[in-house]
């Protein structure tokens, strides 16, 4: 099978790893791609969004498969754009329409479907410039702290939580009046503010039939003990220990089969990755965000995991044949870390050398997976991004995958290198 896959992360380097070990893999194409994935597929130099690039290509390399790792080209509608051109639509493409695309698109959206099939979400209501008075006096009887989210798509920038009534009134006129996350603020959802700890569970369906793949915890701040900055993420670990069976039996009762029941009843066609950000509030799983596409780093831990043929996954998607799909998980833990360039989340410097990519390790035991790298003119592999690099280490205990992980990062390096020393640490002492 001829397969395309759209993004440039970790998280296309770990699905790209997955589908050439695949019997099924004929050629794997990856636009734009990394260094990472040049090593083991072919890089083609297109945009995720330029469609009509995009669908040249799938013509002229009778591609038959279209694997959509980013969000961007779906809320923009590439699945739609494909079905609508005769000689695109019967070609495979993973990944939900424009539609189902506005669950990640949208928290306005988002939140008044999980209200109408009754999935566990905090309480919440969504103002805009016309109804910012009501907005006002709406705060006034929350508790603090409030969240306000911006509607649509804001880079993860767009949540604040203010700890005062003052800060969200101030918050809500700057996002409501001034535009300040632009057109993403033209909505602004305020949200009840949960207490508890965040993990995320995965699903792959074709509309009516899922899978639940392994559970994740990422680790947002730049800063060791969850300090500083917010950024696209510093690590994720995989399984969680805290996610019990009973804990994930709730998450599929009360949340998974509810969305995919929703989905169909509202005629939302979706085919694709479900990405469910949760808060464990005291045992119980609360929605704090869907994502209609896997998440990075988290991809980077949870795709080792998964023992069964990861291209045959895809195809049951694509082909609505997930029922009769045999998902396999090995049992051991995987722990991602990402070395960043120095000064990411801010200001960082591109074009320095990395040295030391070569895994020292066997692939049971660590992975190297490129996100923001390029191979240079002379063929060395240089930054290129903020997050570089992503080490999976694996191992049967969470321990034992983060020594192995760090042991792998240990022996990279190019010029101001950073990365987090405490991920995982947290969860050392809660057994599974
Ligand atoms: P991402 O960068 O993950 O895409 P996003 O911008 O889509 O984020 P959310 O995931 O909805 O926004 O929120 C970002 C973070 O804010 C969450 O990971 C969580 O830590 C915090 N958060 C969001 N909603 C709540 C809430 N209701 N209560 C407490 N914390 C919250």
């Amino acid at each position: 099978m001829n397969i395309l896959l759209l993004g440039s992360g970790g998280r296309e380097h770990a699905f790209a790893w997955k589908i050439v070990n695949s019997p099924k893999c004929s050629n794997l194409y990856v636009a734009p791609g990394n260094a990472g994935t040049a090593a083991i597929a072919e890089n083609v130099n297109i945009a995720v969004s330029d469609f009509d690039g995009i669908s040249r290509f799938v013509e002229e390399k009778n591609i038959e498969m279209v694997v959509v790792g980013p969000e961007e080209p779906l809320v923009k509608g590439i699945v739609d754009f494909f079905q609508s051109k005769e000689t695109l639509k019967n070609i495979l493409i993973i990944g939900p329409g424009k539609v189902g695309a506005q669950l990640e698109g949208s928290k306005d959206f988002s939140k008044k479907f999980m209200d109408k099939y009754g999935i566990p979400t905090a309480g919440s209501q969504t103002f805009t410039k016309d109804t910012i008075q009501k907005g006002l006096e709406y705060i006034d009887y929350q508790e603090a702290p409030i969240v306000l989210k911006a509607d649509g798509l804001a880079a993860g920038k767009g949540v604040l939580i203010c700890q005062t009534h003052e800060e969200a009134k101030a918050s809500l006129k700057e996002m409501l009046l001034e535009s300040k996350f632009g057109a993403a603020s033209e909505k602004v959802v305020i949200e009840q503010f949960l207490s508890g700890i965040e993990l995320s569970v995965f699903v792959a369906t074709d509309g009516h039939h899922y899978r639940i793949l392994p559970e994740a915890k990422d680790y947002k701040r730049i800063g060791e003990q969850d300090t500083g900055l917010n950024t696209g993420g510093m690590g994720a670990i995989s399984p969680v220990p805290f996610a019990d069976q009973d804990f994930l039996n709730k998450v599929e009762t009360r949340i998974v089969i509810p969305t995919i029941k929703g989905l169909e009843q509202e005629n939302i066609p979706y085919t694709g990755f479900l990405f469910i950000g949760l808060m464990n509030v005291n045992g119980d799983p609360y929605v704090i965000e869907y994502n209609v596409r896997m998440g990075d780093p988290e991809t980077q831990a949870v795709l080792p995991r998964i023992k069964s043929d990861f291209l045959e996954l895809l195809f049951a998607m694509g082909t609505q044949q997930l029922h009769a799909y045999p998902l396999e998980i090995h049992e051991y833990c995987a722990s991602t870390i990402v070395m960043v360039a120095g000064g990411y989340p801010e200001d960082y410097k591109k074009g320095d050398v990395i040295l030391g990519l070569e895994n020292k390790l066997p692939e049971s035991q660590a992975l190297v997976f490129h996100a923001g790298t390029q191979l240079s003119s002379s063929k060395d592999v240089i930054t290129n991004g903020g997050r570089v690099i992503s080490i999976t280490g694996i191992g049967q205990k969470l321990e034992e995958a983060l020594m192995n992980a760090y042991s792998q990062v240990s022996n990279i390096n190019w010029n101001v290198v950073y990365f987090r020393k405490d991920i995982g640490q947290d969860l050392l002492n809660l057994k599974k």
